[in-house]
């Protein structure tokens, strides 16, 4: 059995203040002041640090790393169609997926992040690079009416998915159905998925434009919540990425189904989608979560730094310096997909942040939600303990060769033209 004791942090944890975190193979047993020393085999040092649950990604592309600031400043459709469907379909293959992930991963884990919910395509290399990292997360087989680099078609996309599920289905790693879109799927083949995905986590991209709205009504006849709804694909399992486009028919049916939505501003800013009414959905009692989308659209992975966008757009679109506030903020990015994570609690999962208190922005501190939220950045975090096990030690990966995966990705990168 491993017992590591974090001493002297400041904890957030409900009724925040300075006490001792005690942690049992993969699980918090304790949280108090004072735990005897002599009842672990290694002690963190947090006096003068922030110790807090890990944040979820909760939408990511974790491959598309290796298209990071390859085609930027485009609509999406043009950016789609143009560059990112082609160059994925010359590039994308198990090795590009597996590399190029990894580097992801450890960019999430900088910036605090437990797990994560991914969808691309050969998925079950983003399952043995989360594996072997020792970070939690979502894989989803991305489900389409073309042929992908790793399926000929939809049919081919759903019966993978099952077999990842048989394979990979566990604590750290879950198997979600992830359809693309309602526009790049027929509702027959959206049926195929519902058929097959009986109470799996359904992962998908919904209301991201106008353009794409107006799109399915033009070719469904109806909206895309519409669509997922009457074809059984939307439901309390159901995580939607995007909902920019949303009106209020659509959040009427996201609380009715139960579904939840994941917001990615930065990602809907570059891409001038616009802005989700994310204030407005929390008002009608819809879960949120936050996330990324990958970084050939954000273009990093600091979920810090998405936290604090988060906050911002939803005060300018609503009008009101109140929406959103840093504590609110800091809960949507710790609401996490995995069950007993992301809050600090006795019973719960050890997954841990440390951010130590020693940057110019952390000075002075009185309000540790809005440090977070509002000043803090991925360069502040210092450790990240996941299931128990630490990943990030005093800013530096402990067993994981990241200069090597550095390496690996900008040669991949090379063939593509990048000039580092
Ligand atoms: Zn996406």
């Amino acid at each position: 059995m491993s017992r590591i004791l974090i001493k002297n942090g400041y904890c957030l944890k409900g009724n925040d203040k300075i006490c001792d975190i005690l942690i049992e193979n993969d699980t918090i047993v304790k949280i108090s002041k004072n735990i005897d020393k002599q009842r672990a085999d290694s002690v963190i040092d947090a006096q003068n640090c922030l110790v807090i649950p890990t944040f979820c990604n909760a939408h990511t592309h974790l491959a598309m790393s290796l298209f990071r600031g390859m085609a930027d400043d485009l609509s999406l459709m043009e950016w789609l169609n143009n560059h990112i469907f082609p160059s994925e379909a010359e590039n994308v293959n198990k090795e590009m997926v597996y590399t190029c992930s990894k580097l992801s991963m450890l960019e999430m884990i900088r910036s605090g992040v437990g797990c994560f919910m991914d969808m691309y395509f050969f998925e079950e290399e983003v399952a043995k690079a989360a594996l072997e990292i020792g970070l939690k997360g979502v894989i989803g087989e991305g489900v389409i009416d073309f042929k992908t680099p790793s399926c000929r078609d939809a049919q081919e996309a759903i019966s993978k998915t099952i077999s990842l599920q048989k394979e990979f289905e566990s604590d750290n790693i879950k198997v979600s159905f992830a359809p693309h879109s309602t526009y790049t799927l027929s509702v027959e083949s959206l049926e195929k998925i519902a058929k097959s995905a009986a109470n799996s986590i359904i992962h998908t991209h919904a209301n991201e434009t106008d353009s794409e709205v107006r799109m399915v009504l033009k070719d469904k006849k109806k909206r895309p919540l519409e669509v997922l709804y009457s074809v059984g694909l939307l439901g309390k399992n159901t995580y939607l990425a995007h909902c920019v486009a949303s009106n209020d028919n659509d959040m009427k049916l996201i609380n009715k189904s139960g579904a939840k939505v994941v917001n990615v501003p930065q990602s809907n800013l570059k891409l001038a989608s616009g802005i989700a009414p994310i204030a407005a959905m929390l008002n009608k009692d819809i879960e949120i979560l936050l996330g990324t989308d990958g970084s050939a659209s954000n273009n990093n992975l600091d979920i810090i730094e998405e936290m604090r966008t988060m906050s911002f757009v939803q005060k300018v679109l609503s009008g009101d310096e109140t929406a959103l506030n840093a504590k609110k903020t800091f809960e949507i990015a710790t609401n996490s997909i995995f069950e007993k994570s992301g809050k600090l609690k006795e019973g719960f999962k050890a997954d841990i942040v440390i951010i130590k208190l020693d940057s110019l922005e952390s000075v002075p501190l009185y309000d540790p939600y809005s440090y977070i939220a509002y000043a803090a950045n991925s360069r502040d975090v210092s450790t990240v303990v996941i299931n128990g096990r630490i990943i990030l030690k005093d800013r530096e990966f402990v067993n994981i060769d990241e200069e090597k995966i550095k390496a690996d990705v900008k040669s991949m990168a090379k063939k593509l033209g990048a000039l580092f």
